[in-house]
């Protein structure tokens, strides 16, 4: 079980996924993980990091935490498992349930349990086109979605996926799926262009796509509150009230995928909170159960729920749902992480957290190798470019980052490398002693970066 401990910062194939560069991962193999506790993780030769990135987005409450342990084997002794199909339940799902529907920032009325965020999202599409069957109008199924956001792999949520990696070689986006523009002012701004006019862009751009395809034949937009896996993009502060007065315009439901922002991220217990965005379906999954059971949720409205209902049988039984949905270990320990996120005041935490973070990540935008620094709450980007006027990077795309990401890491920090942006997003215990190391060390290893190029 050896394994090279030490990544090569030069190593500019060194990617998150072993199929980036399946030869490359033969070669050097992953970093194994051993145990986690807190803000930390720990591997087999002892090296201990600062899990900057909450193991993928993923862990609020921390890791090893003997509550939610607790939680599972309770669960695990009473009923280690029941399926919700055919008139069952139990009662960790019908709680969860209860609980997402309550904390939920606009009314919503049913929620359909899953295992990953992929799924989820799945499900939507399903959904979606159940009940366009349902009401009548079968051509009204398209969803659109935006440039980098990110949404899942499966064919249908690697399809509303907007990174070109999801979809070359895949034979992908399916057809009926559609991709608007990034809301990201610093790069896809023009010269001399406010925030705002470009949010009203943006928001022209998926007017004219709707009107080009039809509002007829568009079912609902998707998007994240702020973009995570696309490369942490922050909107603008007006681009969701626009773009929400297109979607109104032309009948149009939003869907927000919360599944990173979702449970405190952003500073507020959910992303819409932040953006004043009034979503029909929500996307949950990560920081729900904090990850240490796999479950995901879609939260939906009276108007989407209630012509499903309707039609249910009719048209054909609402043929889905899986094995493991609502799964009542997973289901238990969600509920008890959404408790430990209210009592120890982990949304006030992440706010607190989070301006320090933002403050000391802006001072690193005067660094020769920074482009731009972007974030809200506890999650934030570090764009890197070799020349800041005309904000481009060094060749090969990502190689940047990806030396940035082994220095910092070599130096006990884990972060995440998306093309040449390194992302920061800590788990919602952090302290302030780790934001200042993140934040040193972050610098360490961008000046280890630009001494070496
Ligand atoms: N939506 C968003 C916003 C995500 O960040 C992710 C995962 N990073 C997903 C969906 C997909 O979740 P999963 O990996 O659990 O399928």
């Amino acid at each position: 079980l050896h394994q090279p401990n030490s990544l090569e910062a030069r190593d500019v194939a060194y990617q998150l996924h072993p199929y980036t560069n399946a030869r490359r991962h033969e070669e050097i193999g992953p970093i194994v993980i051993a145990k986690g506790d807190g803000v930390f993780v720990e591997d087999v030769d002892g090296k201990r990091y600062l899990e900057a990135m909450a193991g993928l987005w993923s862990v609020a409450v921390g890791f090893s935490e003997p509550r939610l342990v607790e939680a599972a084997s309770r669960q695990m002794a009473k009923l280690p498992f029941y399926h919700t199909f055919t008139h069952k339940a139990h009662a960790p799902a019908i709680e969860l349930a209860e609980k997402l529907i309550a904390m939920a920032p606009v009314s919503m009325s049913k929620v359909h349990f899953t295992s990953s965020g992929s799924e989820a999202n799945d499900t939507i599409v399903k959904l979606l086109r159940y009940r366009a069957n349902a009401l009548g109008q079968p051509e009204k199924k398209g969803i659109i979605s935006r440039i980098k956001g990110y949404h899942g792999v499966t064919l249908a949520s690697a399809s509303l996926t907007g990174l070109p990696n999801n979809h070359n070689a895949f034979d992908l986006p399916m057809p009926g799926v559609f991709h608007t523009m990034c809301p990201h002012h610093w790069r896809e701004g023009r010269e001399g262009e406010s925030e705002d006019a470009f949010a009203t862009r943006c928001a022209e751009e998926l007017e004219a796509l709707i009107e080009r395809e039809g509002a007829e034949t568009i079912a609902a937009f998707i998007g994240e509150p702020v973009m995570g896996a696309g490369g942490v993009i922050v909107p603008p502060a007006t681009y969701w009230e626009k773009i929400q007065a297109v979607l109104k315009r032309h009948d149009i439901l939003l869907i927000a995928d919360e599944v990173i922002c979702g449970f405190g991220r952003t500073g507020q217990m959910f992303g819409c909170e932040t953006y004043g965005i009034e979503p029909d379906i929500m996307t949950l999954s990560k920081a729900l159960s904090s990850s240490y059971l796999p479950i995901s949720a879609v939260l939906i409205n009276d108007r989407v729920y209630q012509p499903v209902a309707d039609k249910s049988g009719e048209i054909g039984t609402f043929g889905h749902g899986f094995t493991a949905s609502g799964h009542p270990v997973a289901a238990a320990v969600a509920l008890e992480n959404l408790a430990i996120i209210e009592e120890r005041g982990l949304v006030a935490n992440a706010a607190a957290m989070g301006e320090r973070l933002q403050a000391g990540l802006a001072g690193l935008k005067d660094h020769p190798l920074v482009g731009e620094v972007r974030g809200v709450g506890l999650i934030a980007g570090i764009e890197l470019v070799t020349d800041k006027g005309a904000k481009l990077a060094a060749q090969p795309p990502g190689s940047m980052a990806a030396k940035a990401f082994g220095l910092i890491q070599e130096r006990g920090v884990i972060l995440r490398a998306i093309g040449d942006t390194l992302a920061v997003c800590p788990p919602l215990i952090v302290e302030a002693g780790h934001i200042d190391r993140i934040v040193q060390t972050t610098r360490e290893g961008l000046d280890a970066l630009a001494a070496s190029m």
